[in-house]
């Protein structure tokens, strides 16, 4: 079957993605998954696409095209190499360049594709795009809309009616788009954003705040020599990703200027107390996004995160308490929008095509804390660390601080639920890191959770000024399947009346239909495991039960699936030792 690949020709990335076995597969570039929309010469004269164009950006700006799909559809030129080109034939290069990797990886010609561009873009921006296509030698089959991409993703058959908002944050756009699946077809309903609103800004703000600092110790100011400002550039970005993952990241560049070094700690507090405003703004353009469609707030059925800023978790914190739900984040969001177009190129080319699957945490992990709260202490608060629906393997972080003057010990305790309340969730473990340093009140406590594919959650914490440490080992799957229904009844009602409590107390709701998937999962690996060690009968038993229940998840029948759930069990059973 010919090969339709699936591309996300972005503004500062793009992605080339193809179906392996019903399932969206990234193809590297170089090595890597994501490739620079960069165009250039180098001094001899030779073209440069990707990375390479990237890396002399810095000496040879004046050889360097980034962006060019700012300029899609515009009747303008741009120079490079002593000539002038349209920004269809510069994207035509990136287009030629991912069709000549993705060629080289499957063994194959690539000759068809479908490309994704903004929902905002005009008729003349969609045939430029595919004009681009043409003359990279790709017959553009469709041109699909990226947040309709990000949704085919999570939801490959678009067999649920739902109300989606694809909230779009990269390097250098936003985008906030409302799409509507309705009977198998998607409308994006209204799309506001902001072409100069992303992580760029982001870095900016800590390049500003780094500089300043120097300034005013060393009365110097890095910003002055380009090239000390790429350095400072590079460096706070990579601090900025680690901010995503924990409470402080250190930025360290040596002989920075003449002698001096540059050593400096940025704490997460201060780095969100920055971009908060640019965060905020961004929900301006979703609310606007929302009134345009004509939509409330407590219609969106999915928030669907993606662009690499995404990351950022007060992006996640916002969004959950203005729209009051939670943004789904399991799909890799620099990668999402080249996978759904995968997806509709494997429909188009006629193939089972199924959304992306990934393994994650169906529960949140975190732990108990005092907080306080107009003056006063509120004991077991629960403070999540690893949020539920979290590609596996994860490690995230977080910071506290003891309570007491002179406190000798801690006492940490690890919680699995969805509760404000720490003691309403379950207790994965606890332990105590003793003999702190004795210093006053807010000597700072630092807690890693590393969480892997087989439910083993690692637990570190650090006294962060010693570095005495303790780790401790818990497994998470001996609780996996603990679903208190009449706990989580007793809760409710106290909320709800009786009618209400009916709908919600659907097995096949909420953390139940959690269960069943995670319980899914794990009885097909042990069918998985057994398949080569017993008689064929035995396996021609099996091995339908296993494709089974890979197609109940596929489709989202989760009464299916605990049926299937219960015949798989019966049956290991018996077959294993
Ligand atoms: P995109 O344009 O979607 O490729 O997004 C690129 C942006 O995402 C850049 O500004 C990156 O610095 C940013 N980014 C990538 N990874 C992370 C991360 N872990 N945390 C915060 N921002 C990130």
């Amino acid at each position: 079957m010919e090969t339709v690949v699936g591309i996300d020709l972005g503004t500062t990335n793009s992605e080339i993605a193809f179906i392996r076995d019903g399932s969206p597969e990234v193809i590297p570039v170089e090595g890597e998954m994501i490739m620079p929309s960069c165009v250039g010469v180098d001094p001899n004269g030779r073209l440069l696409v990707g990375r390479s164009a990237r890396n002399q950006m810095v000496s040879s700006p004046q050889s360097t095209i980034l962006s060019i799909k700012r300029k899609m559809g515009q009747d303008v030129k741009v120079k490079l190499g002593g000539k002038e080109f349209s920004p269809e034939e510069i994207s035509s290069l990136i287009l030629k360049k991912l069709k000549t990797e993705a060629e080289a990886y499957l063994g194959q010609e690539v000759k068809k594709a479908v490309v994704t561009v903004p929902a905002y873009f005009d008729d003349h921006q969609r045939k430029a795009t595919k004009n681009a296509g043409a003359l990279a030698g790709l017959e553009v089959m469709r041109i699909i809309n990226e947040p309709t991409a990000a949704a085919l993703a999570y939801d490959a058959g678009l067999e649920e009616n739902q109300t989606i908002l694809v909230y779009d944050l990269g390097g250098g756009t936003f985008d906030a788009s409302l799409v509507v699946v309705e009977n198998g077809v998607v409308e994006v309903k209204a799309s506001h954003g902001d072409t100069h609103l992303g992580g760029d800004d982001f870095d900016n703000l800590l390049v500003q705040h780094v500089a300043r600092m120097f300034k005013d110790q060393h009365d110097i100011d890095l910003l002055a020599d380009p090239k000390t400002k790429n350095r400072l550039w590079a460096a706070v970005e990579k601090a900025k990703r680690e901010l995503s993952d924990a409470p402080f990241a250190r930025i360290r560049e040596e002989f920075v200027h003449g002698d001096l070094h540059l050593d400096t700690e940025i704490s997460r507090i201060d780095y969100e107390n920055m971009i908060r405003p640019l965060i905020k703004k961004t929900m301006g353009s979703v609310h606007q996004c929302l009134k345009d469609a004509g939509v409330l707030p407590s219609r969106i059925d999915r928030v669907i995160l993606v662009g690499g800023s995404t990351r950022t978790p007060l992006v996640f914190e916002v969004i959950s308490n203005e729209l009051g739900i939670e943004p789904r984040h399991e799909i890799n969001p620099d990668l999402i929008v080249a996978m759904g177009a995968a997806i509709q190129a494997g429909v188009i080319a006629g193939m089972e095509t199924h959304s992306v699957l990934v393994d994650i945490t169906p529960y949140t992990y975190g732990t108990r804390a005092v907080d306080q709260y107009r003056g006063r202490f509120i004991s077991d608060v629960f403070v999540p660390i690893i949020r539920r629906n979290t590609p596996l393997p994860v490690s995230k972080s977080e910071a506290f601080a003891t309570i007491v003057d002179g406190q000798e010990k801690v006492d940490v305790r690890i919680y699995q639920g969805e509760q404000p309340i720490a003691s309403d969730n379950i207790l994965i473990g606890n332990f105590f890191v003793e003999d702190l340093s004795d210093v006053p009140a807010g000597n700072e406590i630092l807690l890693n959770l590393h969480l892997n594919l087989d439910g083993i959650l690692e637990v570190t914490a650090t006294e962060k000024r010693t570095g005495l440490s303790k780790t401790v080992k818990m497994d998470t799957s001996k609780h996996r399947d603990v679903f208190d229904l009449d706990k989580a009844r007793r809760n409710l009602a106290s909320l709800v009346d009786d009618e209400d409590l009916e709908a919600i107390s659907d097995p096949f709701r909420g953390e139940g239909k959690e269960a069943i998937l995670s319980q899914a999962k794990d009885l097909r690996k042990r069918a998985e495991a057994l398949l080569g060690s017993i008689d064929e009968e035995d396996a021609s038993q099996l091995q339908p039960l296993i494709q089974q229940s890979k197609t109940a998840v596929a489709e989202g029948d989760i009464e299916r699936l605990a049926e299937l759930n219960e015949s798989l069990s019966d049956m290991l059973f018996y077959l294993e030792d």
